[in-house]
């Protein structure tokens, strides 16, 4: 193998997998996004050469000169850790390197990590699949289908919606879900930097959403559990 495509998890260094850790602690090349912290990259090497190929929401996109990083370095053999924040194939493009990568011959293997998906609502006590409160949970990524009607058929049926990247978006996102027929006096949780220092939970609806102020990276959870916090905000902990 040549190169792991890593998940790093939300954030927390211990929420790593022990498999992430383990590849971690033999890597020669890493090349990582953004959002991975201090915390997690201290745990590299030091003999190590770090890239860092993280891109800024709405900036240019670079992904054309990190599949050619990638693809460089694979062929050297050399240990090659890319690590993504959370699983490496929820909304990370983890798919669309591995594919540069087999195309290109070069061996490959993923580890998967905790999604920011369930994590940052976890954080906030929030169960996604609360029993009464929701029949299931719907991820969305706020660059994709948040625009279809039927988003806010699911959420008045009483699915949790989990929406990612959609800081910026998350007026028109309120204002689509409303126009589709959801009440705008359902609830809302928006979880900043779960697992990190900087957490921050804020609770409302629908119908506030738009006049919220949020840091990016947040999660927003809409639906009936979105109100709840079945640990004080500690599970995380
Ligand atoms: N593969 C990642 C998601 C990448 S998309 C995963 O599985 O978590 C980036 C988005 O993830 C951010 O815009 C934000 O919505 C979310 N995110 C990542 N880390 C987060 C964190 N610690 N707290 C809240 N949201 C986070």
């Amino acid at each position: 193998m040549t190169v792991f495509l890593v998940g790093a998890g939300p954030g927390s260094a211990d929420l790593l997998t022990l498999r992430a850790l383990r590849t971690l602690e033999r890597a020669e090349v890493v090349v990582h996004d953004r959002l991975i912290g201090a915390e997690i990259l201290a745990l590299v090497p030091s003999s190590a050469e770090v890239y860092d190929v993280g891109k800024t929401p709405g900036g240019p996109d670079n992904q054309d000169a990190i599949n050619e990083l990638l693809v460089r370095y694979g062929r050297t053999g050399r240990t090659v850790v890319r690590l993504k924040g959370g699983d490496p194939f929820v909304f990370g493009r983890g798919g669309e390197e591995l594919a540069v990568l087999a195309g290109a011959g070069i061996d490959w293997a993923v580890v998967p990590g905790i999604t920011s998906a369930f994590a940052a609502p976890l954080a906030a006590g929030i169960p996604v699949t609360h029993r009464g409160s929701s029949c299931g949970v719907v991820v969305v990524s706020a660059r994709g289908c948040e625009r279809d009607p039927e988003l806010a058929r699911l959420a008045a049926a009483g699915l949790t919606i989990v929406i990612l990247m959609g800081v910026a978006r998350r007026g028109a996102i309120a204002a689509e879900l409303i126009e589709g027929g959801l009440d705008p006096a359902t609830p809302v949780a928006v979880v900043e930097s779960a697992s990190t220092p900087e957490e921050r939970v804020q609770r409302a609806t629908v119908g506030e959403l738009p006049a919220m102020t949020v840091t990016s990276p947040a999660v927003i959870v809409i639906g009936a559990v979105a109100a709840l916090d079945l640990v004080g905000g500690t599970a995380s902990r």
